[in-house]
């Protein structure tokens, strides 16, 4: 899937996270929709930020589609457990925030005959291989609906007011008076007139 050719594919996503799955589906899904709302390209740079709220597969499709990579500095990650996503691009001067609605399944009986091989598989551990199979027949339609469903069936949004975070900087080093490797000179504890990486520092503390 490769939407007008404006964006990777979910193929790259997937070649990025090392498999398929819903939650990578979901992550691609995110990615090329904050970009579509905010009309805006991949950047080069820092031009657009994500902020994620989430440390799962879906961030790995956001960094492919979006080019807001953890090395580059322009993904931001918040360790709150939720299912939200803010885009800020600081050319246009917008931002959005993407929730999920409700996290996707598919409908009626295979729905529910889901749930119970998910459990079986990853819970109780019984699971047969005819079972796997069927289970990864069902992800498999899953993953498909989650990339072709209508948008606000998976997600709804809202525009952001506030302002961006603050652009990456690039910080001198300094080296650790201890285990004598570089340290970003923001990064320094001093302890008696001496520069200590955080790991020293703790370790001194003791
Ligand atoms: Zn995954
Ligand atoms: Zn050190």
């Amino acid at each position: 899937m490769n939407i007008r050719g404006l964006f990777p594919s979910f193929e790259d996503a997937a070649q990025f996270h090392g498999h398929v799955c819903p939650g990578l589906a979901i992550g691609y899904r995110v990615g090329t929709t904050a970009m579509q709302l905010l009309g805006v390209e991949r950047p080069r740079d820092e031009e657009l930020v994500a902020v994620v709220e989430n440390d799962t597969c879906a961030v790995d499709a956001i960094q492919v589609v979006t080019s807001c990579t953890f090395g580059k500095g322009n993904l931001i990650f918040k360790d709150y457990g939720k299912g939200g996503f803010s885009f800020f691009s600081r050319d246009k001067g917008k931002g959005i925030r993407l929730r999920y609605r409700d996290f996707p399944s598919l409908s009626g009986d295979d729905g529910a005959r889901m749930e119970q091989l998910k459990s079986k598989i990853h819970f109780e551990r019984c699971a047969t291989e005819a079972e796997r199979a069927e289970y990864d027949g069902l992800r498999q339609r899953l993953i498909h609906k989650i990339l072709t469903c209508k948008i606000d069936e998976l997600l709804d949004w809202l525009p952001l007011t506030e302002e961006p975070p603050a652009p990456a900087r690039i910080r001198p080093s300094v080296v650790c008076d201890h285990c004598g490797e570089h340290v970003m000179e923001t990064r320094i504890k001093t302890l008696d007139g001496r520069n200590f990486c955080i790991p020293c520092a703790e370790h001194a503390n003791k």
